[in-house]
C-alpha cells in the first residue's frame, strides 16, 4: 500500500466515517495528485498529506436569537479554519438548513486549493449555520446575523480570517454581519467581502463568480477552436452564481434556456428572461413557479422526477451545461441525459456539484470538464481585490475589475494546462487543478516548518 492509499485508509477509518461529503472531496484530490507525489518525495518526508487533510481549527458555536414573536430560537454555527499556509483564512458563510460539520469541512477543504489556484495569498476556510433564511422577516434575518457574529467574532480578523457570502448569504446578510462586527469591535476592518458598495464593497464582486465561470469556459473552448456563440446552454440554480452566469452567457452570444431552484426547473425555449428572473429571485425572493405564469414561452417542471438529481435541467438538449446550485446535484442519471443529447462541455459554477460517478462518465465520453476549483474561482479572486481596495482606500471602476477577472481566469487555465504538460498528462483540468493547488500549499507548508 503506498503513501496515498495509507492516508486515505486512515482518513476513512477515523474522522471520515460520517463525513461523506468531505471524504468525497478528499478522495478526489488524493487520487489525482499521484503524479505530483511521485515527482516530489519530499512531500512524503514532510508528511504533507496527513497535515493538509486535517483542519487547523474547527469552531462550533451556539447561536441564540429572538424571532418576531419574542420566541427564543437556537441554531448551530460553525467556522472551519482549514489551512492558512498561503495567507489568512478566507471563505464564505452559508445559511441553509442542510449545513453541518461535514458539508462545511468539504467546502473549506475545496476552498484551500481553489484559493491557491488563483495565485493570490489566501488560506482556506468556510463557515455557516443550519439557519433557514426563507420565510423570515428582515428583522429576524438581522437578529440572526447579529447573534451569529456575536458568537464568534473574536476568532476572525482582517489578517486572520475573512468571511464572504455563499448560499443564503447575500448583500443583506453581509451588511448585517459587518455592522455587528463593527459594533462589537469599534473597527471598520475588512473582515468580510461581498459587502454592499456603500459599505466598501467592490464593483464587479456580485457578478464575479458567474462571469468568471463563463470566462473560464470561453478560454477552454477557444483553446479547442470552439465558441459559445449561438449555442444552447443549460444552467441549474437561480441564485447569485446562476443569474450572473446567464447574464454573461448572453454577452457571448449563447442562448441560456434553463434555470432552477429547490422546488423546480424553468425551460424557456426563447432564452431566459433575465430581468424577470432577477425580479422574482432577487427582489421578491419567490419561487420560480411565477416565472412561467408571466412568460408564455416557458415551461415549469416541479422537482419530482429524480430522487438524487437536482432537477429536469439535464434533460434539456444543450451544447454546454453549468451546474450552479449546490453540491452533488449532477449525478450519473443527469450525465446520461446530457450525453444522450450530445453535450460538449460541463463547467461547474457550484462547489462539487458533480458526483464522482458523474465526472467519471463525462471523462469516459471525452466531454470537456471545467471543475469548480478552477471555474468558480472568480468570486474569491475579486474578493481579494475587494480586500485590497479596502486597505488602500483606492476604489477601482467596474471595467478594471472585470478585466482583472478575465485575466485571472485566463491565467488559471494556462497554469493548469502547464501542470498537465509537466506531468505528461492529457489535458485533465480536474487533476491539473488539484495538483496546482496542492503543490502551492504543500511548498508553503514546508517552508514554514512544522
Ligand atoms: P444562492 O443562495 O444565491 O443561490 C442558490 C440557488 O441554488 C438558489 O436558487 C436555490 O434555490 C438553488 N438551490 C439550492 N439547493 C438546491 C437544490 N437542492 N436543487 C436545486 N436548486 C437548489 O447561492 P449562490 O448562487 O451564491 O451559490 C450557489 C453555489 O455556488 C454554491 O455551491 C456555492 O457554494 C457556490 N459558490 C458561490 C460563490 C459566490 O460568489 N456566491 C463563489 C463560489 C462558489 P432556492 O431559491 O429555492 O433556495
Amino acid at each position: 500500500m503506498d503513501y496515498i492509499e495509507q492516508a486515505m485508509n486512515r482518513a476513512e477509518k477515523s474522522n471520515c466515517k460520517t463525513d461523506t461529503n468531505f471524504f468525497q472531496a478528499l478522495k478526489e484530490v488524493l487520487v489525482s495528485i499521484r503524479p505530483l507525489m511521485d515527482a516530489h518525495p519530499e512531500y512524503k518526508t514532510h508528511n504533507i498529506i496527513e497535515r493538509i487533510i486535517a483542519p487547523n481549527r474547527a469552531i462550533h458555536f451556539k447561536i441564540e436569537w429572538l424571532d418576531d414573536n419574542n420566541g427564543v430560537q437556537v441554531n448551530n454555527g460553525y467556522r472551519i479554519q482549514f489551512n492558512n499556509a498561503l495567507g489568512p483564512y478566507k471563505g464564505g458563510v452559508r445559511f441553509h438548513p442542510s449545513v453541518n460539520p461535514d458539508i462545511l469541512k468539504f467546502l473549506a477543504f475545496e476552498q484551500i486549493f481553489k484559493n491557491a489556484i488563483t495565485g493570490l495569498h489566501i488560506g482556506g476556510a468556510k463557515g455557516g449555520a443550519d439557519f433557514d433564511p426563507k420565510r423570515k422577516s428582515d428583522k429576524e434575518i438581522m437578529k440572526f446575523c447579529q447573534a451569529f457574529m456575536t458568537a464568534f467574532y473574536n476568532s476572525i480578523g482582517a489578517d486572520i480570517d475573512i468571511l464572504g457570502g455563499d448560499i443564503g448569504v447575500g448583500a443583506r446578510e453581509v451588511g448585517y454581519l459587518f455592522g455587528q462586527y463593527k459594533q462589537l469591535t469599534n473597527s471598520y476592518d475588512s473582515i468580510i467581502t461581498s459587502k454592499p458598495l456603500a459599505l466598501g464593497g467592490s464593483l464587479g464582486r456580485t457578478e464575479a463568480t458567474g462571469y468568471g465561470l463563463v470566462y473560464f469556459t470561453q478560454t477552454l473552448l477557444e483553446d479547442k477552436g470552439e465558441t459559445l456563440k449561438g449555442k444552447i446552454c443549460v444552467i441549474s440554480g437561480s441564485g447569485n452564481v446562476a443569474i450572473h452566469a446567464i447574464e454573461k452567457l448572453y454577452d457571448t452570444g449563447a442562448i441560456p434556456v434553463t434555470c432552477s431552484d429547490s422546488k423546480g426547473t424553468i425551460h424557456d425555449k426563447n432564452g431566459i428572461d433575465l430581468a424577470l428572473l432577477k425580479k422574482i429571485k432577487l427582489e421578491r425572493r419567490a419561487s420560480l413557479e411565477y416565472y412561467a405564469t408571466e412568460r408564455k414561452s416557458a415551461v415549469y417542471m416541479k422537482k419530482d422526477a429524480y430522487t438524487d438529481d437536482s432537477s429536469h435541467v439535464w434533460d434539456i438538449p444543450c451544447y454546454a451545461a453549468f451546474p450552479c446550485a449546490t453540491q452533488n446535484e449532477l449525478c450519473e442519471v443527469g450525465v446520461k441525459a446530457l450525453l444522450a443529447n450530445d453535450v460538449k462541455v460541463v463547467a461547474e459554477g457550484a462547489n462539487m456539484p458533480s458526483t464522482p460517478e458523474a465526472i467519471e462518465l463525462l471523462q469516459q465520453h471525452k466531454v470537456l470538464f471545467a471543475p469548480a476549483k478552477a471555474a468558480n474561482a472568480g468570486g474569491v479572486a475579486v474578493s481579494v481585490l475587494e480586500m485590497s481596495q479596502n486597505n488602500s482606500l483606492h476604489y477601482l471602476p467596474f471595467d478594471v475589475i472585470d478585466n482583472r477577472l478575465k485575466e485571472i481566469m485566463g491565467r488559471i487555465y494556462k497554469d493548469i494546462k502547464e501542470v498537465c504538460e509537466t506531468h505528461d498528462m492529457e489535458l485533465d483540468l480536474l487533476a491539473g487543478a488539484n495538483i496546482l493547488g496542492f503543490q502551492r500549499v504543500a511548498d508553503a507548508m514546508i517552508m514554514q516548518g512544522v
